[in-house]
């Protein structure tokens, strides 16, 4: 890899970055932080939305040349992941539409409008242990139950009145990379995170987006071990994050993400309460063998 694709691959990246900081804005004000061990109810899906939220997606796919993949190997586990995990919370399967996003070794996860999953790829191939995938889609079905998302207020501030801020309004991801340079998909990017940059700036809505992180930190750790997946491996995704997320998580961080040792604090912090819940699902104590 040359210096120039090292350099465009970073633009991109950034620029990724800045798109998923405009994404995952914060929800508002006045609402009580959910207490750690509780799970928020799910809401029904509308049958509109879900159909909006596709068409969004496959464009979206499309327009950066990568594909929708609804079958194989890839699709088969994370699909039992996310059937077990939503039938933790009493859900079918099958009113969670996943979506498996494919190209560029993107190494990211993010929840869309009501109960929609993507992920990418990248992530899958990256994330041999399931517990460990199991983390990750925990954590943003947390953002679902959570319904974080941009509050009409400073939707209206920041300007994000385009396409992907009203359809994909609620998305939030986990963090990204992008490895390897094609100037299409730079291109693409540098216009839907032309309005996010700006964002990117801004102390008071990253605040925001931390909280619902560590939200959604807890809350996920929860539905996974109530889920049967060892909830330690939660920690360990963040441990490794440079890692899975090709290392570019100094720019994740910095933009949407509490830092590396911020987030395992918390997240040992709520780590009793969830050994609790696997140990009701699996009648494994994990605390003991500590
Ligand atoms: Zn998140």
């Amino acid at each position: 890899m040359n210096a120039s694709t090292i350099l465009s691959g970073l633009r991109q990246a950034l620029l990724l970055v800045a798109l998923l900081a405009l994404l995952s804005l914060a929800a508002c004000s006045g609402r009580k932080t959910i207490p750690v061990g509780e799970i928020p109810k799910v809401t029904k899906p509308s049958k509109q939305v879900s159909k909006m939220t596709y068409s969004a997606i496959a464009k979206r796919a499309n327009s950066r040349r990568q594909k929708l993949l609804r079958s194989g190997s890839e699709y088969d586990r994370v699909r039992n992941i996310l059937n077990r995990l939503t039938a933790a919370l009493g859900t079918p399967g099958d009113t969670w539409p996943l979506y498996i996003v494919d190209g560029y070794d993107v190494a990211n996860a993010s929840a869309v409008n009501q109960n929609s999953i993507v992920v990418y790829t990248g992530l899958i191939r990256r994330i041999r242990d399931d517990n460990m995938l199991a983390a990750i889609m925990g954590h943003e079905i947390a953002h679902i139950l959570a319904k974080h998302g941009p509050d009409k207020d400073r939707k209206k501030k920041v300007g994000t009145t385009n396409m992907v801020g009203n359809i994909l309004g609620v998305a939030v991801s986990v963090g990204a990379a992008v490895v390897g340079a094609d100037p299409n998909s730079a291109r693409t990017l540098g216009g839907l995170a032309h309005k996010g940059t700006a964002v990117v700036g801004t102390g008071a809505i990253l605040a925001f987006d931390r909280s619902q992180e560590t939200e959604a930190d807890h809350v996920g750790l929860m539905i996974m071990a109530k889920a049967g997946y060892d909830p330690r491996a939660a920690v360990k995704v963040w441990k490794n994050s440079k890692e899975i997320f090709g290392g570019s998580n100094s720019f994740s961080f910095l933009s949407t993400h509490p830092s590396g040792s911020t987030r395992i604090d918390d997240l040992e912090d709520a780590m009793p309460k969830a050994l609790e819940l696997y140990k009701a699902r699996t009648g494994v104590d994990l605390a003991s063998r500590e």
